[in-house]
C-alpha cells in the first residue's frame, strides 16, 4: 500500500493566471514596486475591510514596521506567544524591546488571554496575537485586556487570510495586522507580506519606512513627469513588495475563497477519518470564527512524535511541526529564559505536535492514503 512517490507537506496553488500575469509584468520592464502592487494592495484593502493595505517583502517585515510605528522600543517589554515562528520574537528585539514570552490555551493553542493578564507590568507595552494554524486568536478577551492596559494590539495573521473573527475578516477588528504571502502560506507570492490599518498615520509610517523612509510616493520618480527629488525623513529599511510578486498575489487573492473551501473540505476528510482513533486529537474550533486552515495540526495523544514523522517519511509523506516553542532556541534561553512551569501548555503541546499535509492541490486519494497511513501506525501495538 505504500505509494511510490513522496508526497511533500506543502505546494503552492499556482497556474496560467500567475504564469500570464508575471510574464506581463516582466515583459513591461517595470520590475519593482509600480501598479501591480497598488492593484494588489487595493484588493486586499477591499477583501479584508481596512482603510489601508501597505505591501512589504515579508511578514517578518511587516511585523518589524508594525512595532516601530507604533514607536515600540528600548525599555518596552511585549507580550508574545512562544508557540509561534521565531520570527514573530525576532523582530521584537529588532525595534531594541524586550519579549516576554505568554503560554498558550490548551483547547485552541492560541495565546491565552489569562497569562497574558498575569505578565503585564509596568513596562509592558504591547501584545502580538499570532492566529495560530489560521484559528483567530480570542480577540475579545485581548483587546478587552489591550483597553484596559493601554496596550497596543498587533496581530501576526501570517495563517489567516480569509479568517474571521465573529463574521468580519482578521484585518478589519481596528488592529495593525500582519499577513504573510511565503511560499507555504495559503495564499504566496513567492515571498511578501502586507500590514493592514485603519490609522492613517501608521499607513504613513509603514509606507516610509519600508522604501528607506523617503517621502511617498517615491518610486514614482522614475516616471514620466516623476521628480528627481526626494528627502528622507527618517532612516528606513527596504522591504517594499515588487510587482512581480505582486502579480502573483492578484490572482492567488481572487482564489483564496477557493482555497479555503477545498482546505475545508480535506481537514472535514482528516477529522472523521481520525475520529475513532484514540491516539491521535485534533483541535477544537470556537462556534464564531471562520478558520482558514492553513494548517492541520495533530495532536499525538500516546504516540512518540518524532518516531511518528520519521515513520510517515518512510511511507513516503511530508510532515512538519508548528512550532518549535521560540523560548526554547539558544539564542532566547540565553538572553530570555523562563521558567519551564511558566510555558507549561507550550512545552506539553509541543512534544506531541505534528502537521499533516493540507493544500488545496491535494487529492481525494492522498488524503485517504494520509488517513489510512496515520490511523495504522499509531493505533500498532507498540508506542
Ligand atoms: C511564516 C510566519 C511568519 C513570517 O512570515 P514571512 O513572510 O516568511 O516573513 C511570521 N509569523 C508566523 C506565525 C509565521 O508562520
Amino acid at each position: 500500500m505504500k505509494r511510490k512517490e513522496f508526497l511533500p507537506f506543502c505546494q503552492a496553488s499556482l497556474d496560467k493566471d500567475e504564469f500570464k500575469e508575471v510574464e506581463s509584468c516582466l515583459r513591461s520592464g517595470w520590475l519593482t514596486m509600480g501598479n501591480k502592487v497598488l492593484e494588489f494592495e487595493k484588493s486586499f484593502a477591499e477583501y479584508t475591510g481596512t482603510k489601508f493595505a501597505l505591501a512589504v517583502n515579508s511578514c517578518t517585515a511587516a511585523l518589524h514596521l508594525a512595532l516601530l510605528a507604533h514607536g515600540l522600543g528600548p525599555g518596552d517589554e511585549v507580550l508574545v506567544p512562544s508557540f509561534t515562528f521565531t520570527s514573530t520574537v525576532n523582530v521584537i528585539i529588532h525595534a531594541g524591546a524586550k519579549p516576554i514570552f505568554v503560554d498558550i490555551n490548551r483547547a485552541t493553542l492560541n495565546i491565552d488571554p489569562e497569562d497574558v493578564k498575569k505578565k503585564i507590568t509596568k513596562k509592558t507595552k504591547a501584545i502580538i496575537a499570532v492566529h495560530y494554524a489560521g484559528l483567530p486568536a480570542d480577540l475579545t478577551a485581548l483587546s478587552a485586556i489591550a483597553t484596559e492596559n493601554n496596550l497596543i494590539l498587533i496581530e501576526d495573521a501570517a495563517h489567516a487570510v480569509g479568517s474571521k473573527y465573529k463574521e468580519k475578516q482578521i484585518g478589519s477588528h481596528g488592529n495593525t495586522t500582519c499577513f504573510s504571502f511565503y511560499a507555504t502560506k495559503t495564499i504566496t507570492t513567492g515571498e511578501g507580506g502586507m500590514v493592514t490599518t485603519d490609522d492613517p498615520n501608521i499607513a504613513e509610517y509603514v509606507m516610509r519606512s519600508r522604501l528607506h523612509g523617503i517621502s511617498k510616493d517615491a518610486w514614482k520618480r522614475y516616471l514620466k513627469g516623476g521628480s528627481w527629488k526626494y528627502d528622507v525623513l527618517q532612516p528606513g529599511y527596504k522591504c517594499n513588495m515588487t510587482d512581480v510578486q505582486a502579480a502573483m498575489g492578484i490572482h492567488q487573492l481572487k482564489k483564496l475563497e477557493g482555497f479555503i473551501n477545498r482546505r475545508k473540505e480535506i481537514v472535514d476528510a482528516y477529522d472523521v477519518g481520525f475520529a475513532s482513533n484514540a491516539m491521535v486529537g485534533s483541535l477544537a474550533i470556537p462556534a464564531n470564527v471562520r478558520h482558514s486552515h492553513h494548517l492541520y495540526p495533530l495532536l499525538l495523544t500516546s504516540y512518540n512524535r518524532d518516531r511518528f514523522i520519521e515513520e510517515m517519511n518512510d511511507f513516503n509523506i511530508g510532515t512538519s511541526v508548528h512550532f518549535i516553542p521560540v523560548h526554547q532556541f539558544t539564542y532566547y534561553k540565553e538572553n530570555f529564559p523562563v521558567k519551564k512551569s511558566d510555558m507549561a501548555v507550550t512545552n506539553e503541546v509541543f512534544e506531541k505536535i505534528v502537521s499533516l499535509p493540507l493544500y488545496p492541490s491535494m487529492k481525494n486519494r492522498d488524503i485517504d492514503y494520509i488517513i489510512k497511513v496515520v490511523n495504522n501506525l499509531t493505533t500498532q501495538d507498540k508506542k
